[in-house]
């Protein structure tokens, strides 16, 4: 944990992890960080929680943009995540985000469908650690 200037918030749901079956505790220790709030403050976000997107906002916060949202399409970002229990590290989750509010954080396979689907996605770089 940083002890100052707070860089990121945590999105955390239950996710359940593809390699060993559980499923995760909504908390930190998932490493899924978003630094695309203005003013991120290590909140834990989740569905219902404000989470504003833009494609200006993403890239400077560190995602690579897949393509571009439509005007009435949800954004979706996809995100990786660390299973506590087995210690997997390249899990994904997809965020959907709707008029500026989460409306799902769900276990993803990265495939050519999710890639397809999704809008902006983590870079390694965008990694705290
Ligand atoms: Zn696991």
């Amino acid at each position: 944990m940083p002890r100052s200037g707070y860089r990121f918030d945590y999105l955390v749901a239950p996710l359940r992890c593809p390699r060993c079956g559980l499923v995760a505790e909504a908390d930190e220790m998932l490493e899924m960080t978003t630094r695309l709030r203005a003013e991120p403050n290590l909140a834990y976000l989740t569905i219902g929680d404000d989470l504003p997107v833009t494609p200006e906002r993403a890239a400077s916060a560190g995602y690579v943009q897949l393509r571009l949202p439509g005007p009435d399409e949800p954004t979706i970002l996809l995100h990786t995540w660390t299973c506590a229990s087995c210690g997997a590290a390249g899990n994904w989750a997809e965020v959907v985000v709707e008029e500026d509010v989460i409306e799902a954080i769900d276990e993803a396979e990265l495939d050519a469908d999710t890639m397809a689907r999704a809008h902006f996605k983590v870079s390694d770089d965008s990694r705290h650690r």
